[in-house]
């Protein structure tokens, strides 16, 4: 049988998301938090775990963690939808609102799953590059909305890969240029401290998507949706009842019951980050663009596949990026510990001066 002739032109069409396990010492190519929880924290967190029925179903919609996470982004709670990461809630944002014959629109280079996720549904995505200072090219964005509605506009602030936070006028000259849904995916929040939950009040088609992912808690997938509650009630009807598990719903709450251990470590990768962009700075044949994020993106005077290639030798793997207009190939690295990135640093120079 031939089951191909019953798949979807759009899947048939896509490669599955290249997320294979590659093994390596040290992992800079996955946007982490390099740092592990401390014995006497994962002990704490275990022993909230243990008590948990594994027999019975979670706790469907997650209403404690709905409550504790809206007085935590100040927002009422019927405001708040939780995912099994935000990848889900992109998923069922895209699921909930129209599909076929619809538009996406999102700037390009992004976050993979956006397009992904569009073309699935059946979206037709249309890709505007960013600028030459990796901004919004607010011009060309606008003439896309004015000839029809995008459905859904992706945007990621700070961007992944560039890891620049776009002008915030730009963002607002979108959200109230179109009518559709404008998503502001605040994932590296922590790293920028830049946000648009103020403006909740002001747009009606703003959404934001927050991630515990980047913060230390990447295995247990917990994401966030904040946006109109009249939104909400739709796109809870195509959420899964028990999407996030209840070990991730405790290791949620722990986030928040011990959040300053946490920030300390985003502060410490915040140091790093600023280190790190100053030797990238200093290496010839490599330009780093400053990040408001927790990785660094960087152009290389030489093959950047294979740069990553060899860097991967010395068992460090970072992720090479094609840009879209130029097609030149660019390297996003993780921020990590300082002894990560000073292998990274010196591994890089070994390769560069070769
Ligand atoms: N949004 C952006 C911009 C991201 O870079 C990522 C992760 N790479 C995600 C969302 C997905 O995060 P999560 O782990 O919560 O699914």
């Amino acid at each position: 049988m031939n089951v191909r002739k019953w798949v979807r032109k759009e899947v048939l069409e896509q490669q599955a998301y290249a997320a294979d396990f590659i093994n390596c010492q040290i992992k800079l190519d996955a946007n982490e938090n390099p740092f592990a929880l401390s014995p006497p924290l994962q002990a704490k967190l275990l022993e909230r775990m243990k008590a948990v029925p594994l027999n019975r179903y979670p706790d469907a919609g997650a209403p404690l963690l709905r409550k504790r996470f809206a007085q935590y982004y100040g927002v009422n709670e019927n405001m708040l939808m939780t995912g099994n990461g935000s990848d889900e809630l992109i998923q069922i944002l895209c699921t909930a609102l129209a599909g076929p014959v619809s538009d996406l629109l999102i700037p390009i280079p992004t976050f993979a799953m956006y397009r992904i996720l569009g073309l699935n549904n059946g979206y037709h995505v249309r890709e505007v590059p960013l600028d030459n200072a990796f901004d919004l090219n607010v011009k060309a964005i606008v003439e896309k909305i004015s000839k029809k509605t995008p459905t859904l506009t992706f945007i990621s602030y700070p961007n992944n890969p560039t890891g620049n936070c776009f002008s915030a006028d730009r963002i607002e000259t979108i959200l109230d240029q179109s009518t559709g849904i404008v998503v502001v995916d605040e994932a590296y929040f922590n790293f920028s401290e830049k946000t648009f939950l103020p403006l909740l009040n002001r747009y009606e088609n703003l959404v934001i998507l927050r991630t515990l992912s980047k913060v230390g808690f990447a295995a247990m997938r917990i994401g966030f949706l904040i946006g109109p509650p009249e939104l909400i009630t739709e796109l809870d009807k195509v959420r899964l009842p028990y999407n996030l598990n209840t070990l991730s719903q405790i290791a949620a709450i722990f986030f928040l019951d011990h959040e300053e251990i946490f920030l300390d470590q985003i502060h410490e990768i915040i140091r790093e980050r600023k280190s790190l962009l100053e030797k990238l700075s200093n290496i010839e044949g490599i330009q780093p663009y400053p990040s408001d994020a927790n990785f660094i993106f960087f152009s290389c005077t030489l093959d950047a596949n294979n740069v990553c290639k060899q860097i991967l030798r010395q068992g460090i793997l970072i992720k090479p990026i094609k840009l879209p207009r130029s097609g030149q190939t660019c390297i996003r690295v993780t921020v990590g510990k300082c002894e990560e990135n000073e292998a990274f640093i010196r591994a890089l120079k070994s390769v560069i001066t070769k």
